[in-house]
């Protein structure tokens, strides 16, 4: 990667965002626009649409008919296929400047948006066109004078609703299932980090894409995203995000016509170090890696530390250290290891959530400084809480920003107790050399991923979702394909 090209996408002024329904590209029905800004350094970056109920309704207009017109959902799979795997290309093709494009709308830094971003889309796109025209449908096990059938139908329209840190990652583990198995598909990316998704779903239709197949709605949550939730005419609703939101969407779903919600909510990850883990060093880089990237904005950042009482002093030095060295900073130079929080809610959250932690009697070991203040743009210190407990609001509450609530444990009983003591349950980590143990807290660890001796370690063909209060039915994996189809049981008297 290079500084000087880096530069240069980052100087292109002035991005008008649009809608775009029946492949076509819309200002908002009442003509209203939100301003997007920077949180690098507070610049105006441009505009996307306020859109409201008359742009959601005509969206899922254009979904439905497109559907219902078969352009799409009655191709072979195989040809949906070919679509996909061009559209997986020009994304690659973009990828640095889709890259530059969505850092500057949400301060990630630039290695890790190239690899989680458009890289990671492509990949995913990749993997459900390369599985579409491979999955069956099945033949039961009846008595030898019927023919009892099941088939894999796709439902629809799906609605997708996905939050500002991971746009393009968390957008493909969406729209990617949910078109390769036929389905038409309106998206309503976050407000705060839409422009490199309006890119993208461009590149669909250059690739191919019929037109009303694949719509894009920017918006406020309160209105784009509840016309959505309740829409009458949408089947599946696949949202990343709060559970907050989350419980909204369940009542608009309840309030409506039922449809069928999916859920990928927040976290407050554990990860439990025992003193026989392989190697300390390593765990504590990672350990640091784990709570740090991206300022602590991914659902599954491990934010509570448990660390064995024997080899705790020596862990927390050397955790200590790796959090110091990180290098926060605008995140398109790429001297900086860590960019930007994503706005100023962000900032204030974190800054609240250790102030609190501190007045609850929490022990500050590094960080809780705002940095660059005079840069208009939103950093702060990679945080290190210790002498944490259960009671206490970060350990309970997700902060979503870079600070890690950490403590000490006697035995692999209160280690557990520790792992399961909030209502979350999307990932965890366990580090030890003991291959029992390791097997034994896996199994007693309430999430949707464990982690042993790694954290994050897993690619497309492994289920991502939580339990509990973190959410239901998963991304990525053959297992999403089915949250975007129905199952058709056709019974033939032979
Ligand atoms: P958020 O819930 O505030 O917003 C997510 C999306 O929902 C946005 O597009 C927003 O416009 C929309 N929305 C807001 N109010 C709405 C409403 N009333 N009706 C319909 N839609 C509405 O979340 P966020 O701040 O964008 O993202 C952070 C949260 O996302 C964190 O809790 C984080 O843990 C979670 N997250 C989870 C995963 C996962 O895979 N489990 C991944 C990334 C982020």
């Amino acid at each position: 990667m290079e500084q000087d090209k880096i530069d240069a996408l980052r100087a292109l002024k002035a991005l008008v965002g649009h809608n775009i329904i029946d492949g076509r590209f819309h200002a908002s029905a009442s003509g209203r626009e939100i301003p997007v800004s920077s949180p690098i350094d507070g610049a105006a970056l441009g505009t996307i649409p306020d859109s409201d109920v008359e742009d959601i309704d005509r969206a899922v207009a254009s979904a439905r008919a497109s559907f219902e017109a078969g352009v799409w959902s009655s191709l072979a799979p195989a040809a949906r296929k070919k679509v996909l795997l061009k559209w997986a290309e020009l994304i690659e093709a973009e990828a640095l400047s889709l890259a530059v494009l969505g850092a500057r709308d949400n301060g990630t830094d630039i290695r890790m948006a190239l690899m989680a971003e458009p890289t990671s889309a492509a990949g995913t796109i990749r993997y459900y066109a390369e599985a579409i025209d491979k999955v069956n449908g099945e033949i039961t096990p009846t008595r030898s004078n019927v023919l009892s059938l099941v088939q894999r139908e796709p439902v629809g329209v799906v609605g997708a609703i996905i939050p500002w840190n991971f746009p393009l990652m968390i957008g493909a583990w969406k729209m990617a299932p949910a078109l390769a198995a036929g389905n038409s598909v309106v998206l309503k990316p976050s407000e705060d980090a839409s422009l490199s998704t309006i890119r993208a779903v461009e590149l669909a239709h250059e690739a191919g894409l019929p037109p009303g197949v694949l719509n894009l709605v920017t918006g406020r949550g309160a209105t784009a995203g509840k016309a959505l939730g309740l829409h009458m005419d949408v089947d599946v609703l696949a949202f990343t995000g709060s559970g907050v939101v989350g419980r909204k969407l369940m009542e608009y779903s309840a309030r409506s016509n039922l449809k069928r919600v999916y859920l990928e909510l927040g976290g407050k990850s554990p990860n439990i170090v025992f003193a026989d883990a392989p190697d300390l060093e390593v765990v504590a880089a990672q350990t640091a890696a784990s709570i740090f990237r991206n300022n602590g904005q991914v659902c599954v950042a491990a934010s509570r530390l448990a660390v064995e009482r024997t080899a705790y002093d020596e862990f927390m030095e050397k955790l200590r250290q790796h959090a110091e060295a990180l290098h926060v900073g605008d995140p398109l130079q790429l001297d900086h290891t860590t960019g930007a929080l994503a706005n100023a809610a962000q900032l204030d959250k974190t800054k609240a959530a250790v102030k609190l932690a501190l007045e609850q009697g929490a022990v500050l070991a590094t960080g809780g400084e705002v940095l660059h203040t005079d840069s208009g743009g939103f950093y702060h210190q990679p945080t290190i809480l210790t002498d944490v407990t259960r009671d206490m609001s970060v350990v309970q509450n997700e902060v979503f920003g870079p600070v890690l609530a950490a403590r000490a444990f006697d035995t692999e009983n209160e280690a557990v107790e520790i792992a399961n003591e909030t209502v979350y349950g999307l990932s965890s980590a366990v580090w030890t050399s003991n291959l029992s143990r390791a097997h034994r807290m896996a199994g007693r660890i309430k999430s949707g991923q464990v982690h042993v001796n790694c954290f994050a370690g897993s690619d497309m063909t492994s289920p991502l979702g939580g339990v509990r209060q973190s959410g239901n039915g998963a991304d990525k994996s053959l297992h999403a394909l089915e949250k975007y189809e129905n199952l058709k049981a056709t019974w033939i008297q032979l």
